[in-house]
């Protein structure tokens, strides 16, 4: 049976606390028992392969991207290009440009990394976001999503963005163009780099191909290492840099994946029940909240458009 996003918010919020003491407790212990199962890559995980020495800045895997997914130019700190500051809810990817005192520079790509243990899906309590069990793209499904926006704060990357502009709200991320993967086409991004400085494909491949750029390239590459082998329980989207890691955004978060870490954390404190409870709670306060946000945007809506029609 479907259900609708207005339906499934109903149920949440007037469902409440006598859900969060009860299904809700039951429905969170069955995800720590779901996530305490250790992360596998997916038996045809898809990836991609940035290698930051290649990349010369020229932003036309942004264009590409922002073209095939009909999002608008981000013009709004440059009218004249397309000139993003950073991820947005217009932005799935974006190159940046890391500058050190003593000169040394590097640019770097960002989107979502398609993490083996995605955080945000781990967070997400309706299946707003999925990963696909056999290429392990992380999807983003507005049936099921109520605008918590947990999933935002959960993402170690800082990836998801929220886009409250429609009458739906959106989770705005890099979906690998699911579309044109449908199709049988690779990702936009890939498809137009003209230095080949992002690569998609097999992440079993694109891992093998990075060792072998390193083992090609003594001392080229940071600390002969691959980012996203098993950062954070390992990513999709590998890089390859000649600058550390931290340096171009991407943080050191262990090898432990963060939905594993937290839920450790959550067990010693809270003995399974209290943290669910309360963040279930916490939940249905936001989303809540946002939901009556919405509304009120609509019936404005609604009242300017009827004033607009009477003059
Ligand atoms: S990078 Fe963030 S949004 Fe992308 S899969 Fe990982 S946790 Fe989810
Ligand atoms: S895969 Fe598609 S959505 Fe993701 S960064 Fe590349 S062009 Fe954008
Ligand atoms: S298209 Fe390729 S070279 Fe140009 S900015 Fe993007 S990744 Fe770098």
């Amino acid at each position: 049976m479907e259900i609708s996003r207005r339906e499934l918010f109903q149920k949440i919020t007037t469902g409440g606390a006598a859900i969060a003491a009860s299904g809700g407790i039951s429905a969170a212990l069955t995800g720590v028992a779901q996530a305490e199962e250790t992360p596998q890559v997916p038996p045809h995980a898809l990836g991609m392969l940035y290698d930051a020495t290649l990349c010369i800045g020229c932003k036309t895997c942004v264009v590409a991207c922002t073209q095939a997914n009909g999002l608008t130019p981000d013009t709004r700190t440059d009218p004249l290009h397309q000139a993003p500051a950073d991820l947005n809810n217009h932005t799935k990817t974006i190159i940046k440009l890391y500058k050190e005192a003593d000169g040394q520079t590097s640019f770097v790509k960002q989107q979502c990394m398609h993490c083996v243990d995605p955080a945000c899906a781990a967070a997400c309590m309706f299946g707003g976001l999925k990963k696909d069990k056999n290429t392990g793209v992380v999807t983003w499904n507005g049936k099921y999503c109520v605008g918590c926006r947990y999933c935002e704060v959960a993402c170690p990357y800082n990836v998801p963005k929220f886009r409250w502009e429609g009458f739906n709200p959106e989770i705005v991320k890099c979906e690998f163009c699911k579309d044109r993967l449908a199709k049988g086409q690779e990702p936009a991004c890939t498809t137009v780099c003209p230095r080949k400085a992002v690569i998609f494909g097999l992440r079993e491949d694109l891992l093998k191909e990075a060792k072998r750029r390193i083992a090609a390239n003594p001392g080229k590459y940071h600390e002969d290492r691959v980012f996203g082998e098993h950062e954070g329980g390992g990513t999709q989207v590998l890089y390859l840099s000649h600058v550390p890691f931290d340096k171009i955004g991407l943080p050191q978060p262990g090898n432990e994946s963060i939905p594993q870490k937290y839920l450790k954390w959550q067990k010693r404190l809270y003995s399974y029940l209290v943290l669910p409870a309360g963040l279930y709670a916490v939940l249905a306060g936001t989303i809540r909240k946002n939901w009556k946000d919405h509304e009120e945007h609509l019936e404005e809506e609604e009242k300017a458009s009827g004033l607009r029609a009477q003059l």
